[in-house]
């Protein structure tokens, strides 16, 4: 039995990557501390509760399984909450990553997969961000990301340790079969929350800032299936296995959606009115964010399977729903 350590596991985008791992014939082990993860999310292989920074934790756990590889997704992730409060992103992110290194070198586990970040590029000097674009973090969150890029660098050229950084653009949607989807809280992320307002749940969804140099003046993003995301982690983690180099790799379809767009889709296939209320910027956002994929496509042969925002707004629509049915039917 191949066990894989997948930190942040029973997180949103940890759990699907446990899912997709299990198909893959790994037995994905989440390691997650359950702040912000689900005990209800892990339903692939077992729950360890612990954190990234508790290294006796941790060795127990590596200890016993005898892991082929880690997936590292434990992290926090909110850029609006990385400006006023950086010192939980490095502490966390950054400290806790290297304890996690630290103990894989001493287990000899020398594979790891990381969940990176297009926000470690910053401001864009050109439209379709590649993985050669100059990285210079606009906030905490994307320079913590990249602290551990570095870091992994240096810990392969010194023990060995070989990592795929996959820089993701922004993840969205639920896994198809309904099994798990996005449930973050406090939720900050646009599609979740102009959901909760498609169903009532929210007054008005905030449009942060309608006054960027953008066709209709709110910020573009790059819309990532999670589905497809974890299946790049697998991708990521098999080539390792074959002996591959560490490598980073964008995972983005190349197509930008601006807030107002996502909006409209929303209403679109809810068929509910979705208010807006205009506010101002969010501190740590760059106007425009869309990824080049074809490195991962070229190297590893990744091709997204969900790559319509449509398509993604309706399985995190359906999830939604259905877990707003089961909230009621528990009630
Ligand atoms: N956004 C917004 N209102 C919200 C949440 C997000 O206008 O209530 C915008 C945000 O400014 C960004 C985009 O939606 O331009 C995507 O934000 P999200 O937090 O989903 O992901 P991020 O890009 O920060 O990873």
């Amino acid at each position: 039995m191949k066990h894989v350590l997948v930190t942040g596991g029973a997180g949103y985008i940890g759990s699907h990557a446990c899912k997709a791992l299990a198909s893959a014939g790994y037995v994905p082990v989440a390691y997650d501390n359950l702040v912000h993860g689900h005990r209800w999310s892990v339903k692939w292989g077992p729950l360890e509760q612990g954190d990234i920074a508790d290294r006796t934790r941790l060795d127990d756990v590596l200890a016993r399984y005898r892991p082929v590889a880690v997936m590292h997704f434990a992290a926090h992730a909110y850029v609006g909450e990385s400006v006023t409060n950086p010192g939980k992103y490095y502490r966390n992110n950054v400290a806790g990553t290297l304890t996690l290194l630290e103990a894989m070198r001493d287990h000899a586990i020398d594979k790891l997969v990381f969940s990176s970040t297009c926000a470690t590029y910053g401001v864009p000097q050109h439209l379709l961000l590649t993985e050669e674009h100059p990285q210079h973090p606009i906030n905490p969150y994307g320079a913590s990301k990249l602290m551990v890029e570095r870091m992994l660098a240096d810990f392969d050229a010194a023990h060995g340790l070989r990592s795929v950084c996959l820089r993701y653009f922004n993840a969205a949607g639920a896994d198809p079969d309904g099994e798990i989807g996005e449930c973050h809280d406090p939720e900050t992320h646009l599609i979740p929350l102009v959901l909760d307002a498609a169903s009532g749940k929210r007054a008005d969804i905030t449009v942060f800032g309608s006054d960027y140099d953008t066709p209709d003046g709110t910020c573009i993003r790059d819309y990532i299936h999670v589905g497809d995301l974890a299946g790049a982690h697998v991708l990521a983690l098999q080539a390792l296995e074959a002996g591959a180099a560490s490598a980073a790799y964008n995972l983005g379809n190349g197509q930008g959606f601006s807030v107002r767009q996502v909006i409209d889709a929303a209403q679109r296939i809810t068929g509910r009115a979705i208010p807006i209320t205009i506010a101002d910027r969010r501190a740590g956002d760059p106007p425009v964010l869309v990824g080049d994929a074809t490195r991962i496509r070229d190297a590893l042969g990744w091709s997204p399977r969900h790559a319509d925002l449509d398509d993604m707004i309706a399985s995190a629509w359906r999830w939604q729903q259905a877990r707003e049915r089961r909230m009621g039917e528990a009630v």
